[in-house]
């Protein structure tokens, strides 16, 4: 059987966007954000001095003179998961939802982490992208590949801001993931 086309989201899957942002946040006004506080889907007007998400993007679209999609790590064993996937001969195709601000930015890191991809889609409907699976973990984007894709295999990365989706199948992590494309292919 040929490579499957794999779907794959960046932030919160590959990027470590909570990370990220709370480093940066902590430096600058001193306090003690940790990554399991960030428990609900676009909740940190809740945990952070921001009244609004709009006012949270302006803060994060400059930091040392990059957006924070710039600095953000990769999870540990996720970029590697990637390549074991890509030398499998499935096709991996970036699906992630960038502000306008960000989206050099996310060129410039694809290329500096080298992921195994020669195809980058940023946009907010991931499901007009055909692919055989989907990896995701918003909780606004996996009800709608389920609702668009329903005969494609859609995959939960299973986080703390997010919960079961009908449809879609959990995964806790690449080890997961893989198992669930080699189960495929
Ligand atoms: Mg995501």
């Amino acid at each position: 059987m040929p490579g499957l086309r794999l779907g794959i989201d960046l932030d919160g899957v590959v990027a470590d966007f909570t990370k990220g942002w709370m480093n940066f946040y902590n430096q600058e006004f001193g306090t003690e954000l940790k990554v399991e506080d960030s428990v609900s889907w676009n909740g940190l007007t809740e945990l952070t001095h921001f009244k609004s998400m709009g006012e949270f993007w302006r803060w994060a679209s400059d930091l040392d003179g990059r957006s924070i999609f710039w600095h953000l790590d990769t999870f540990p064993g996720a970029v590697e998961a990637l390549h074991d996937l890509a030398s499998e001969g499935h096709h991996i195709a970036i699906l992630t939802t960038k502000p306008e601000f960000a989206v050099h930015d996310t060129f410039e890191w694809l290329a500096k982490h080298e992921l195994p991809t020669t195809e980058v889609h940023i946009l907010e409907d991931k499901w007009r992208v055909d692919c055989d699976v989907y990896l995701d973990d918003s909780p606004i984007v996996l009800p709608r590949l389920i609702l668009h894709r329903g005969d494609r295999t859609v995959c939960r990365f299973v986080r703390p801001w997010n919960s079961p989706v009908d449809g879609a199948i959990d995964v806790e992590g690449f080890a997961d993931f893989q198992q669930v494309v080699s189960g495929l292919a």
